[in-house]
């Protein structure tokens, strides 16, 4: 028997349980999924609440225990996310509670070891208090961000919040290498006050809870580590890249269409530049004609996604008139791909990208260098990040223009310039896989993390 065979036996023995509540969000869903499963792997026993709204697939998940609560949510659209996530935070409250509540009661008491919740889900730290239960916070997004965010009372007694002129490449001194273009804020059709509540919510509660697990490693991330272990008092676990420990435990909430897999298949090597923008970010129908001609006209191959909604708020976009003519051969268009399965592709040679965290981690993983277009939140940090730290992604700073598109397309994927990117990012490539590895950081951080839990 292996020695993870063993502890898993050993855990379970005991009858170790943890039990997920995942943000019913895309990017949110997957690395807390992925957490779970790597945690089963070392033998503990799994319970997922859920929401209604964007439930995770419990067929993907046969070992698990999935729990599902009533949210309240009518619409089932993610167009304003932030007055979804808003309403969570109120509506689940009241059923989360109960349904641990149940759980406790309906297992041995000392069998539930802590809840792991998303940082945004920030009710659940006073749920967890309630039942006297530990929780640890999965944060999503990099620790730069989470840092950015608990710096927003700063920020704003500076004078950069609320944001005048968000095209200001002004320095933010504060907060080295943002400048206020890169602050992570989130439009949003609510009033701002709502906004202002949700993300020192989720900082104080984060801050109050057990501890804190990231999707993100040392190598990519050490000197923003070491200032939240610095700055916050809390046990860090930074355990990334999540994805690359059970890269098959997908569960993608719309269906990915695999025939660009076969289209891929006849691309000549590295030639190919894959285009997404996630599972929330959109387009004017104008940005949409000039993504396309800006595409058409830099005479590379190309993947497209063209999520529905993610334009106008369309279900059914038509793509400009001769655009088909003039790509033919060379561009596949799908609603939604297998996005791992596209970077791991040996014809993929560049992604186009929103810069979520998921897809940042993933294109580094697999060694593509990113063209980046960010839309709000985290995204700017990354594409920052992305351009001018790990100088692996180059930043379309001023809005999608056709020239401009086509300009920053031909120096990603066929320039010296993008093959220095390319060089620079298959070593981040190489130190995010030995992190994971016996003896790497993200590994060592993930024994303590079980260390941990089995201390509670
Ligand atoms: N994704 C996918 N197919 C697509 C586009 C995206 O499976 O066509 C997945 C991608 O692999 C990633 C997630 O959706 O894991 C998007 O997360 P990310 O944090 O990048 O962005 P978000 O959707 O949260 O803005």
């Amino acid at each position: 028997m292996t020695r993870e065979g063993g502890e898993r036996q050993v855990h379970e023995e005991k009858g170790r349980r943890i039990v997920f509540f995942p943000c019913p969000l895309q990017g949110h869903m997957n690395p807390m999924l992925q957490l779970a499963t790597l945690l089963h792997s070392k033998g503990f026993s799994i319970t997922i609440i859920h929401t209604q709204f964007n439930s995770p697939n419990p067929s993907n998940f046969p070992n698990f225990s999935f729990e599902p609560i009533s949210d309240g949510i009518q619409e089932t659209s993610t167009k304003d996310f932030m007055a979804l996530l808003i309403a969570l935070n109120i509506r689940c409250e009241a059923p989360f509670r109960d349904c641990l509540a149940r759980i406790l009661s309906e297992n041995k008491r000392d069998s539930i070891v802590c809840i792991i919740s998303d940082a945004i889900m920030h009710f659940t730290q006073a749920v967890a208090n309630h039942l006297k239960l530990p929780r640890i916070v999965l944060r999503p997004s990099p620790p730069s961000c989470f840092i950015a965010f608990a710096n927003f009372p700063l920020l704003r007694q500076k004078g950069y919040l609320p944001i005048k002129d968000p095209q200001s490449k002004v320095p933010v001194s504060e907060l080295p290498p943002l400048r206020v273009k890169d602050i992570p804020t989130i439009d949003t059709k609510n009033s701002s006050e709502e906004f202002d509540q949700l993300i020192p919510h989720m900082i104080s509660e984060t801050l109050a809870s057990s501890g804190l697990i990231l999707n993100s490693l040392d190598y990519l991330e050490r000197t923003s580590l070491t200032q939240i272990q610095q700055d916050f008092s809390i046990p860090t676990f930074p355990v990334g890249p999540l994805h690359k420990y059970s890269p098959g435990s997908s569960n993608s909430l719309l269906t990915q269409d695999p025939s660009c897999i076969a289209w891929l298949d006849n691309q000549v090597h590295g030639s190919v530049i894959y285009v997404s923008f996630g599972s929330l970010a959109d387009m004017e129908k104008q940005e949409l004609v000039e993504t396309a001609w800006g595409l058409a006209n830099s005479d590379q191959p190309f993947l497209w996604v063209i999520r529905p909604g993610s334009v106008g708020g369309l279900d059914c976009v038509e793509l400009p008139e001769g655009f088909e003519e003039k790509t033919r051969g060379r561009g596949c268009v799908v609603k939604w791909a297998p996005q791992q399965e596209v970077l791991a592709h040996p014809a993929v040679g560049g992604f186009w990208t929103h810069c979520g965290w998921n897809s940042t981690l993933e294109s580094i993983c697999e060694g593509v260098p990113m063209l980046c277009w960010p839309s709000f939140g985290d995204q700017r940090v990354n594409a920052r990040y992305l351009s001018h730290v790990w100088r692996v992604g180059l930043e379309l700073e001023n809005g999608l223009e056709r020239g401009e598109i086509e300009r920053a397309i031909r120096r990603l994927m066929v320039e010296k310039e993008g093959e220095e990117m390319r060089k620079r990012v298959k070593v981040l490539k190489e130190n995010a896989e030995s992190s994971i590895r016996k003896g790497g950081s993200s590994q060592e951080s993930l024994e303590r993390l079980v260390d941990y839990i089995l201390s509670f």
